[in-house]
Formats: C-alpha cells, structure tokens, sequence
C-alpha cells in the first residue's frame, strides 16, 4: 500500500487503518536470492484463504492458528512446486495485529516467484518497505520508538547495537517518556481546571511543585539527549578517515588495527592511491575506517584523483586520524598540516608514528602545538598490538565519556530533533513561571511539551513522518 500524504494527519491514519483492514499484503521476508529456505509472509484478512487454497491437502476448518503444517505447494496448472511449512497467526494475536501467515518453503527466487505470483492473483497486494510494522503500530501492537527499535535490531551488527535495540522494542524509551508525559499531563489537567473556575482565586496546581517540576523534566530531557551521542555512534558507527603524507604509515596502522594485512604497504611513496575501507569493531561501537591516499603534490592524474577523494572523505570524517613520521615532519610543516582540520572535524587526533625510530620527538611536537580540539597520540604501528593507545582514544571519544555497559537506552536523531524542540517549550514555560505569568499561558507551553514528547512514541503522528520511519525499512518487515 503507498502512503498518500493528505493535509488533515489525523483523518489520514484513520482512514491508513480502514484501507489496511481490507488489504491483505504479501512479501518475501528473508534475503532475496538464493538461500536454504525462503519465508514468504502474508498479512491481512484473505491470508488464510489465499494460501490454503494452494494446498488442498490442509482442510480450511483443520488449519489450526500457531501450529506448524506440512503440505505440498500446487502450482497455477496444479503441479506440486514445492513442499512447504506453513504457519498461521490468528489476529489479534499476531505480529502485526492482523491475521498472518508464514510459508517456508525452499529457497529458490523461482519458486518464490512462483507462489508470490500466485498469491497475487488472488488479490494479495505485495507489500511497501516496513508494511508489516507499520500495521503492527497502527493496530497498537507496538509504539513508534519500538517500531523504530525493529529496524534497529535488524540492522545491529555488534553486542552493543543489539542490547540497545533489544532494550528499546522492550520499552525503554517509551517508558522513559511517559513517565515525563504523564506527569505533565497530570498538572496540566490541574491548571485546566484552575482555568475553568475563571474568576474564582484557586490554585489547583501547587506552584512550588510545579517549579519543581519544569526543573526535572529538564533535566531529564537533558539526560535523554546526551545518550544521542552514544546513540549514534553504536547505532550507525563511527565514520573515522586514516590521513596524512605518503609514508607516514597510515596503510600499517590500518593493518595493525585489523590485526591482519588488508592495506597494501610499501615505502614507495604513493602506494594508496585510492581509499580502502574496513569496519572494526573497538569494544561494541563500529568504526568505519578508511585509508585514504596520501597528501602530497603530486603530477600523476591518478593519484591526484586519489587526492582529491581524500580530502572529499575527511570532510565527512566524525574522526579525522592524522599520521605523521616524527622523522620526516618539522613542528611547523605539522603546524600547517593539520590547521585546516582542526575547526572542521569533530574529533582530530594526531597520530606520531614510528616511536621504535624517534622517541620523544613526538613529546617535543606535542608540546609545542597545544590546542584543546587535537588529541595526541604516539606509537608504532608496525609494532603494536590491536588493541593499544590509539584504540582507547577513539572508543573514549565515541562514547563521548558514557559507560557503554550502564547506559539502558540511547536516542536516535528523530527523537533528538523532538526533545530538542521540547527542550526549548520547558525553558520558556520555566521563563513564564518565573515571570508569574497568566496560567493560561504556562498551560499552554506544557501542553505544547506534552504535545511534542507524543511524538516519540507516535501518540501523535502523522502519515508523512510514518513514511519516513516505515520507508526505511526492508521489505518483508
Ligand atoms: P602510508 O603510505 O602512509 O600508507 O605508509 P605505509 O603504511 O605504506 O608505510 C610506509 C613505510 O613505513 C613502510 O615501509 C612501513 O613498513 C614503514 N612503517 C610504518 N609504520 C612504521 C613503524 O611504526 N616503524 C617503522 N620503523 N616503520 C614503519
């Protein structure tokens, strides 16, 4: 089903429900190609019908919801494609809410063709990306954060990315804002009512606990946006870009860090000539490194393409690692070297390598180029062990000083974005209560937080930010 974006939001996801409740979906919910089985699914109220039709040998009235069945798979001309296990879910006990069915059968694209065909002929609709947990939120099996959580657990490659999705489709996050909501909406029902009475001089809504109040909702407001870093960085990983002059032995400090030889190493100057790229993965956060070519003047075309993406990646860099060699670099060519990256780049850190050639060499440069946005760090990359120095810097900038293990949830940047906005509404209504302004306007703002913090958990939503959410998802899901 597409999601037609209509002016009234409200209107729209109810009538996202009706057209839902008439359309049964299907998709393929493994990998597409080949594979040992495929599972395709279905949703919707024909589910049922439409699959046991392809197997005559399971009675309407003997298929059972929550048991697994074997059959044979006919196909159109009523030849056996395939034997198949098939599963059925009884709405509203299901994934998403609705009736659902699950066939296995093996994993070959033309069988799978073949039965999607099929299904479709007989009026499934294939599904949109995310289709499935989107009728799971609508049909109030899930909130928008544990919808979110889904793709996240999907997408998780490391122990921290999964324990994080883990603890957000368990509720984390949600639970985190309803605390806040529902206290919100408690006193705000107070100064409602303190409105209704008009003329009348109560209050309702004591106003040293509502002062108290404004100050721990921001606080924790507050909390919840500084998990966005930590957030960000198990969730999506760190984009860290290997730099500096040819030779310096960036390509060995990859190598070292992989613990294998990936990068092509060689006192040639020049070797690198386009980016390699690996992902490593430090103590649960996944860095994406990249080795870039090294930065020098250069005539060769080839290696100034190379150049030129260099510089392209580390404008993108969350980390810029610049390598330099003590013994072929000046305090001053290094003074020049890194100046441009140091406003720009998040996080700078200076790597002075070949400590087993010049040692305290790279003591004497880190004294005399002191700035707070560079860290400093020696070693010897053909020398150290894959965990050292440098490794311990860059889980530590990461993480940004959280500890990784105690943290229960971390937000994503949509929510960023709505607790930065809610964060804004306390300050003003903190500004309005310090003012002893009228209690219209104090409830007000509070119902504009409360307003914003039902974002999160998709109390209030709308169909365009659904697209958003649910588009990013892979079909099947
Ligand atoms: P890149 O051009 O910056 O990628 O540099 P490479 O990684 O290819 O290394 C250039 C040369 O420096 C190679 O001969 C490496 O073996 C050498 N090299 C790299 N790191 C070290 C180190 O820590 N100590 C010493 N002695 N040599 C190193």
């Amino acid at each position: 089903m597409k999601i037609v974006h209509c002016p009234n939001s409200r209107e729209c996801i109810a009538l996202l429900k009706i057209v839902m409740a008439a359309e049964t979906i299907v998709a393929l919910s493994t990998a597409p190609g080949m594979g040992a089985i495929g599972v395709i699914r279905l949703s919707g109220p024909e589910s049922f019908r439409m699959v046991l039709e392809s197997i005559p040998k399971i009675g309407k009235d003997d298929f059972v919801p929550n048991k697994v069945y074997f059959g044979v798979w006919k196909d159109a001309q009523d030849q056996d494609l395939d034997e198949v296990l098939v599963c059925g879910f009884k709405g509203p006990r299901s994934y998403t809410g609705e009736d659902v069915v699950e066939i296995s059968c093996h994993g070959s694209p033309y069988i799978i063709g073949q039965i999607i065909s099929q299904l479709t002929q007989r009026g499934a609709v294939l599904a949109q990306p995310g289709e499935f947990t989107m009728r799971a939120y609508l049909n109030g099996k899930m909130d928008l954060s544990q919808a979110e959580a889904v793709a996240d657990l999907i997408a998780s490659e490391t122990k921290a990315a999964h324990r994080f999705a883990v603890n957000q489709l368990k509720g984390g996050i949600r639970r985190e804002i309803q605390a806040l909501r529902g206290r919100m909406l408690h006193f705000l029902s107070m100064l409602e009512l303190e409105l209704d009475f008009g003329e009348e001089d109560v209050e309702f809504a004591d106003r040293a606990t509502l002062g108290a109040l404004l100050e721990e909702m921001k606080l924790h407001v507050q909390q919840l946006l500084e998990s966005f870093q930590l957030g960000q960085a198990v969730r999506t990983g760190i984009f860290t870009v290997i730099a500096g002059k040819p030779n310096a032995g960036k390509s060995t400090l990859l190598n070292c860090l992989l613990g294998d030889e990936r990068a092509l190493v060689s006192d040639i100057p020049g070797t690198t000539r386009d980016t390699v790229e690996e992902k490593i993965n430090i103590h649960g956060i996944l860095f994406h490194f990249i080795d870039t070519a090294g930065l020098r003047e250069s005539t060769d075309v080839v290696e100034q393409m190379g150049i030129r993406r260099t510089h392209d990646k580390i404008r993108q860099a969350d980390i810029l690692v610049y390598v330099f060699d003590p013994g072929t670099t000046s305090p001053q060519d290094l003074k020049a070297e890194i100046k441009e990256w140091e406003e720009t780049i998040p996080y700078l850190v200076v790597v002075a390598n070949k400590s087993d050639l010049y040692q305290g060499f790279s003591d004497m440069i880190h004294r005399e180029h002191q700035s707070p946005n560079v860290h400093w760090v020696t070693l010897s990359a053909k020398n150290e062990a894959k965990e050292n120095a440098l490794t311990a810097l860059l889980y530590q900038l990461a993480v940004g000083g959280k500890d990784l293990q105690s943290q229960p949830v971390a937000i994503n940047a949509r929510h960023e974005k709505i607790l930065t906005s809610a964060m804004e509404i306390l300050i003003e209504a903190e500004q309005l209560f310090a003012s002893r302004a009228p209690t219209d306007l104090l409830a007000q703002a509070m119902r504009r937080v409360a307003y914003e913090l039902g974002g999160i958990t998709g109390e209030i939503s709308s169909d365009e930010l659904l697209g958003n959410i649910f588009g990013k998802f892979c079909i099947g899901k």
